[in-house]
């Protein structure tokens, strides 16, 4: 899978390099590039973000460089010619969308609050594409013709207000990256929080007895189906207990089946 993430600030990026998917990168499971925005900016300074119109605090990122960039990622010419949408004062919205048609398989993704918020559903639908294209807003965000110009898939990873992009994208692009062929053991995702809609069961490993505190008998029983048993069990107590939401979705499925 390639992943471009275009950006103000590629030094932030030093968590994707490490760990699980900095392996994945080593073996080429997954392509990660760091696009400088301010480098396609038109502007003398290089500049990349301006006042908005009609007042308000905190400055916007423009429209230009991040076109240009998203073109560049994509390997389409910018052609503004044939991009100059009508003039008039009255036409409509739809009259001057110029969204741009994506390759197969291929996402633009802008991390934002607005957006629908992250599930492990959500990024295992992600996972499927073969290009990503990651979007990082910063300051007060970006100029909306950007949604005119390109279909976008805004995401967000909470109800909370972030100073920049950049970190949601590490977010998406971590989690995403978990349900990609080779990135960890299929096992390893089967037991996971969420997978069935529970949370995962308690887990312990040696010493057996720490502190006094002994690990629960039937994990060292050597009895498999009670281990199973066991852990069904705690995972649907855990879950009742810290997300009433999700059992409640839960106990209504099994009933229906
Ligand atoms: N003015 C925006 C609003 O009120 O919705 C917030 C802009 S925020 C300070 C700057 C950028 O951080 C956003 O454009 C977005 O890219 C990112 N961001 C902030 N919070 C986020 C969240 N909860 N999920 C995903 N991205 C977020």
């Amino acid at each position: 899978m390639k992943i471009d993430i275009l950006t103000l600030f590629p030094e932030m990026f030093a968590p994707l390099q490490s760990s699980i998917i900095g392996r994945a990168v080593e073996n080429g499971i997954l392509e990660i590039n760091l696009v400088d925005i301010r480098q396609f900016s038109k502007d003398k300074h290089k500049k990349c973000d301006d006042a908005p119109f009609g007042g308000g605090a905190g400055m916007l990122m423009t429209v230009q460089p991040l076109y240009d960039a998203i073109k560049f990622v994509l390997g389409q010419s910018t052609d503004d010619e044939g991009k100059k949408a009508p003039n008039r004062k009255n036409a409509s919205v739809s009259e001057q969308m110029q969204l741009t048609k994506l390759p197969e398989k291929t996402i633009i993704v802008f991390p934002s609050p607005v957006g629908e918020v992250l599930t492990a559903k959500k990024a295992e639908k992600l996972s499927k594409y073969e290009h990503i294209i990651f979007v990082c807003g910063h300051y007060e965000g970006v100029d909306e013709r950007l949604f005119q110009l390109f279909p976008i898939c805004q995401i967000s990873i909470g109800d909370y207000v972030l100073t920049g992009g950049e970190l949601p994208t590490m977010v998406i692009v971590d989690t995403l990256s978990r349900f990609v062929d080779g990135v960890i053991s299929a096992e390893s995702l089967e037991n996971e929080s969420f997978s069935n809609g529970l949370l995962e069961y308690p887990q312990y490993t040696r010493p057996q007895i720490f502190q006094g505190i002994a690990v629960p008998e039937v994990l060292v029983s050597g009895n498999h189906q009670e281990v199973e048993k066991w852990r069904n069990e705690q995972s649907l107590k855990r879950t009742k207990s810290l997300r009433k939401d999700l059992a409640k979705n839960f106990e209504r499925k099994s009933k229906k089946q």
